[in-house]
């Protein structure tokens, strides 16, 4: 079975009501694009909004807490998302697993629990810039996926972000062959850990995707996708991205 393309916004912490216009012109250029799943994951305040307002949207959140509730105060569960409208989250961006210490199991942890409450889950993993330039960038993805996936899911409902974190709002991009090579890497250990169904997982490209570079990009082997954060803000930026996908 062919997997189809998937180009997913990362808003990050960007966006107040204001934004809906640019949401709103993103999902009706998607619409018209066969054969690309477009989602847009905006700060949690505007997931409903935008699930309101905006007929058709796929609207994901960046993040969500491994507990189904309780005392954790100013986090969301993923039941809490699915109930706000959201039909996908993020898990395991750098910038909390970096900035919120967030560590493998913790995102093994959060991916079980959307999964369990009905979402998709887009996982990210990525290797920091020394890793890269010493030559270790594969074997550390490889781990972070091994120790990040939870122990049973549905390959169709996952996706892996490989994201390197140098990449990430810099505008540096590892070559095509540096993307291809990882993300064979990724497919590799995920036929030798669930088999057959590693073919129906898509794997996401992110960090520094533009209009310009992404036809390139997603043309590279195993490359499923983007998963786009700065460009992802505006219809001007996002939809050449859409366009390269479909
Ligand atoms: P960027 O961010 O596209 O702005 O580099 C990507 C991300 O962090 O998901």
């Amino acid at each position: 079975m062919a997997r189809r393309k998937y180009i997913v916004g990362n808003w990050k912490m960007n966006g107040t009501k204001d934004a809906l216009g640019e949401a709103r012109a993103i999902f009706e250029a998607a619409l018209n694009r066969q054969g690309v799943d477009v989602a847009l994951c905006p700060p949690f305040t505007l997931i409903g909004p935008m699930v309101a307002e905006i007929s058709d949207a796929v609207v994901g959140a960046q993040d969500c807490h491994a507990a189904a509730s309780g005392a954790f105060t100013g986090s969301v569960s993923a039941a809490m998302l699915s109930d706000a409208g959201a039909a996908v989250t993020i898990v395991g961006h750098s910038e909390r697993r970096e900035a919120f210490g967030e560590a493998d199991s913790d995102v093994k942890a959060k991916a079980g629990a959307a999964l369990g409450a009905g979402l998709g889950v887009i996982l990210c993993v990525g290797e920091p810039r020394d890793v890269r330039e010493s030559g270790g960038a594969v074997a550390h993805v490889l781990a972070q996926v091994a120790g990040s996936l939870p122990d049973d899911f549905d390959p169709a409902r996952l996706a892996i972000a490989y994201e390197p974190i140098w990449a990430i709002g810099t505008g540096l991009v590892p070559t095509v062959a540096d993307v291809a090579e990882m993300h064979g890497a990724i497919r590799g250990a995920l036929a030798e850990r669930i088999g057959a169904g590693a073919g129906q997982l898509r794997i996401l490209y992110g960090g520094s995707v533009t209009g310009e570079n992404a036809a390139e990009l997603l043309s590279a082997g195993d490359v499923d996708g983007a998963l786009v954060g700065g460009a992802s803000l505006t219809a001007a930026k996002f939809v050449p991205i859409i366009e390269a996908a479909a």
